[in-house]
């Protein structure tokens, strides 16, 4: 018997989705290989924000976004870039983006996310908790800052919506704001700080950990790069053909392999429109700034992050440049420049550029469902910006629809068919 045939069930991808899924997996005592064809945590898990961004549940796929698109966009190094290589190709993803922007499809979007963030929250508690991980995880809030009063009120509405969604901040001026960040330039005059949002040391040492508990518990995690699936007909499950041409066998699949799980999909028949929001960032390990927790800088697009050891990562932005085109790390020193007016004394001695590929859907929902071909093959991915957040509540929806318990939330705003006429 090949390495992995009769496993009960197959996980491709091991970034944060993944090992999740198998966490929530392993939990209903299934037998469980995950498929990874590099390194655990080397995608898009690797060099994030590492917020537990629970708050953050206002869809991208929004009017104010529209408004302020085409400001961005004269801006080629600003937040939102699109290369002029890849602008014929993300065009039809750009036109769903604008569509779902619609009150319509916003409402659903923003009440799906509330629900999915509420999961979430609670699933990454008790994911935590039983893998002794939580030692990654500081409570210590995040902070959206604004340049003015007016841009802080015409930001009201938002406070409003996360309100209601469970997730209240608290308004900052003056000594609180001075107190909630000292030697911030004070060209920022208000702030919202959000208690619930927790900042992940080292989201990469986070991932590798979890890939360590897994295995000590018995999961499989192995090196394979999955080239297509097939769904079994009439004994259900799958079978997973490597690129070098092993077949396993799965009773159960899941596809969790971020950015890059488009063709895993296609293989299965769904044509699902998922791209890439690339994002840039620079860890300062000796900063010289004693940042108390996540700062957003609204109105520019990137958020500076405290990780361990008082190192800090600066960056964020929006890329469409899809999945081959090299990097512009133009774009990170863009930011950091930025960042060192806002946080005067702030040394880049030392600093490390990293590019991740952020998996995204038009709607700014994740794929979390059934493929077309079987019951039996599960998607998830398509998390965008909220990946690392999500990845709990993910795991836990993927076991109940694999073991067909009624999940914890409503899934249908995730299904894959969504944007599919015939859905
Ligand atoms: C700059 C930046 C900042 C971010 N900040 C935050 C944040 O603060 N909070 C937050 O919640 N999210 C954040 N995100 C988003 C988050 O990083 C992603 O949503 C999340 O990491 C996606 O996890 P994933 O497991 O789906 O994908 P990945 O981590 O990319 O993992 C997918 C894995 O699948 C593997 N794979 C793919 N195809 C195959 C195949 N055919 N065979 C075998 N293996 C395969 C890949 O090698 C990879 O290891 C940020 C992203 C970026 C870029």
């Amino acid at each position: 018997m090949a390495a992995g045939e009769g496993a009960e069930t197959i996980v491709i991808g091991a970034g944060i989705v993944g090992l999740m899924v198998a966490r929530a997996l392993l939990k209903d005592g299934r037998n469980v290989t995950v498929l990874e064809r590099g390194e655990p945590g080397h995608g898009a898990s690797f060099g994030n924000a590492g917020v537990l961004a629970f708050p953050e549940v206002l869809p991208l796929a929004s009017m104010d976004s529209l408004k302020q698109a085409p400001k961005w966009l004269f801006d080629p190094l600003g937040p939102l870039s699109v290369r002029p290589a890849y602008a014929l190709k993300i065009a039809p993803w750009l036109f769903r983006f604008f569509r779902s922007a619609g009150k319509t499809s916003y409402d659903a979007a923003l009440a799906a996310q509330s629900h999915l963030m509420r999961l979430a929250e609670m699933e990454m508690d008790a994911a935590l908790a039983e893998t002794g991980l939580s030692v990654f995880v500081k409570r210590v809030g995040a902070l959206d800052l604004f340049e003015s009063e007016a841009a802080f009120r015409a930001a009201q509405h938002e406070w409003t919506l996360r309100g209601q969604a469970g997730f209240e901040g608290r308004p900052l001026t003056g000594a609180e704001l001075a107190e909630a960040q000292p030697g911030l330039n004070p060209r920022f005059t208000h702030g919202m700080l959000f208690e619930k949002g927790r900042q992940v040391q080292n989201p990469y040492e986070l991932t590798a950990a979890l890939a360590q508990w897994l295995a000590g518990e018995g999961v499989s995690v192995r090196k394979g790069e999955v080239a297509r699936i097939e769904a079994r007909q009439g004994e259900g499950g799958a079978t997973v053909i490597l690129a070098g041409g092993e077949r396993l066998a799965a009773s159960a699949l899941v596809i969790a392999g971020g950015a890059w799980s488009k063709p895993l999909a296609a293989s299965l028949g769904d044509s699902l429109p998922l791209d890439t929001e690339r994002g840039y960032n620079t860890t300062l390990p000796r900063p010289n700034v004693d940042l108390k927790r996540q700062l957003y800088f609204g109105g520019h697009g990137f958020v500076a992050s405290p990780l361990a050891d008082g190192a800090v990562r600066i960056g964020g932005a929006v890329e469409f440049a899809g999945l081959d085109l090299a990097p512009n790390f133009a774009r990170s020193k863009a930011m950091l420049k930025k960042a060192k007016a806002f946080l005067p004394g702030l040394s880049d001695e030392g600093g490390t550029e990293w590019m991740g590929f952020r998996p995204s859907m038009p709607d700014s929902l994740p794929v979390i469902g059934r493929s077309r071909a079987s019951r039996d093959i599960v998607y998830a991915f398509g998390h965008g910006h909220l990946g690392l957040t999500q990845s709990a509540g993910t795991g836990r929806l993927v076991a109940d629809l694999l073991t067909g318990r009624e999940p914890a939330i409503d899934v249908s705003p995730f299904r894959p068919g969504r944007f599919s006429k015939s859905s």
